[in-house]
């Protein structure tokens, strides 16, 4: 399923999926989870029209912003952060690359595609681990790096609920991290057994489904190691359809928005395995 561009829908009470155009086919999400008159906001949507509709749509709900949650770097997700009055967290070291990417991906002051959204890193960055206390309420915010190495996702243990960010997608996507890094992290994933999760693309998903995820990832290594120990060439490895490594019927599903990202994936692996072999001499 696709939704673009703007929704925005309250799942259970307290927990709002927010939906904004990203121009990939599939959507960018970002998640409002609120306690009486507080909450607190994870990810920005990246349109500059969708991040301010969504700062409106939490001043009209009546909700005091305690924190903004980057999920990762990626300006689809942190493109508003210039916004919000509120402390923006954020796990260490994704801002050196939010500075690195910005005026490429989201425009230079003044650009008209920029909207006049500028460049604010996270404020308050941390280790691992942080949590936050909403109203009562325990928010932890855990690494969960293969997507990126800065991923962390916001596990609520009292209510099961995860927002994962893009450490969980509709499919999973490691050109920037580390697909051996994004399978632990998914078993982590399935380790929590949340009830829902809030995917950072894509319509929210069981813990069930993660499973297919770790085999697409698993499956793409394995043949990875297959094709170079037979002389396959990369140009010609890449190729390679998604439904090689999902079942039909999620392949199906899928559709061709995801079938360049999943090029992407295959490139990635190759060259993870190129890296290992050298390493190895
Ligand atoms: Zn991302």
């Amino acid at each position: 399923m696709t939704r673009e561009p703007y929704f925005e829908r309250e799942l259970e009470r307290g927990v709002w999926w927010v939906g904004g155009f990203h121009g990939g086919g599939f959507g960018v999400n970002a998640a409002i989870l609120t306690e009486g008159k507080r909450g607190v906001i994870i990810d920005t949507l990246t349109r500059p029209l969708e991040t301010r509709r969504l700062v409106k749509r939490v001043r009209r709900m009546g909700i005091e912003p305690l924190a903004l949650v980057n999920t990762h770097w990626h300006t689809d997700h942190t493109a508003g952060n210039c916004l919000y009055d509120c402390p923006i967290w954020a796990q260490r070291g994704g801002s050196r690359f939010l500075k690195r990417y910005w005026s490429k991906w989201v425009g230079r002051p003044g650009e008209k595609r920029a909207g006049g959204l500028r460049l604010k890193p996270p404020d308050h960055e941390f280790a691992r681990r942080a949590s936050l206390d909403l109203e009562g309420e325990e928010l932890q915010l855990i690494p969960l790096p293969g997507h990126t190495r800065d991923s962390i996702g916001v596990y609520v243990p009292d209510r099961r609920i995860l927002v994962a960010g893009d450490a969980v997608m509709d499919l999973p996507f490691v050109w920037f991290g580390d697909s051996g890094e994004a399978i632990q992290s998914l078993r982590e994933v399935q380790r929590l057994r949340p009830r829902l999760i809030l995917q950072g693309h894509g319509p929210p998903c069981s813990y069930e489904r993660v499973a297919s995820d770790v085999r697409y990832l698993e499956r793409i290594r394995a043949a990875v190691k297959v094709a170079r120990n037979h002389g396959e060439t990369r140009r010609s490895f890449v190729k390679t359809p998604m439904e090689k490594f999902l079942s039909p019927a999620r392949g199906r599903a899928l559709g061709d928005s995801w079938r360049g990202l999943h090029e992407l994936n295959l490139w990635k692996v190759w060259a993870e395995a190129g890296r290992r072999r050298r390493s190895a001499r």
